[in-house]
């Protein structure tokens, strides 16, 4: 386990027992190791949303963000499966319907994992999430959890409609 003014780095283990580490670069590079498998990716939700924070806040935060997604992993899978059964494979359609319910599908669980990573956050920081946004207040914030809300629980009701436009 390693912290400095570059960055942070951590071994990890998910409660459900998948190895990992956690690789915060600076503001603009993450890595998230699963296993022997590198995901390394520009960490656009952190970028915005820890905007304004003090250094060594935007680094813990992002990377219980990250830790988030590692921990929410069994509730992301559980959710792309029941879209996927309520989704593209559903019933036969048109080969462009079938691909604009996919990028649908996509979008709605990308925002659904980002909601429940940055859940895990925001209770792992109890009070101090509050507080610490209060004293330096985001605008990314408030539109963050009112737009994945709203793109997982409407993308998700609608994909799951039998009758739905798409
Ligand atoms: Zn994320």
């Amino acid at each position: 386990m390693s912290e400095d003014a570059e960055g942070l780095s951590r071994q990890v283990r998910t409660w459900y027992g998948l190895p990992g580490e956690i690789v915060i670069e600076g503001d603009y590079w993450h890595l998230v190791r699963v296993g022997s498998f590198p995901l390394p990716h520009p960490p656009l939700v952190n970028l915005f949303i820890r905007r304004g924070l003090p250094q060594e806040e935007r680094y813990r935060l992002s990377y219980w963000h990250e830790l988030g997604h590692l921990q929410t992993l069994p509730l992301a899978v559980a959710h792309v499966l029941w879209l996927w059964r309520h989704g593209p494979a559903s019933r036969p359609r048109p080969l462009g319907k079938r691909l604009v319910r996919l990028a649908a599908a996509l979008l709605v669980h990308q925002a659904a994992w980002e909601l429940a990573a940055e859940s895990y956050v925001a209770g792992r920081a109890g009070r101090t999430y509050r507080r610490l946004y209060r004293r330096h207040p985001n605008p990314f914030l408030l539109l963050f959890w009112a737009g994945m809300a709203g793109i997982t629980l409407l993308g998700t009701l609608l994909l799951g409609r039998r009758r739905t436009p798409l």
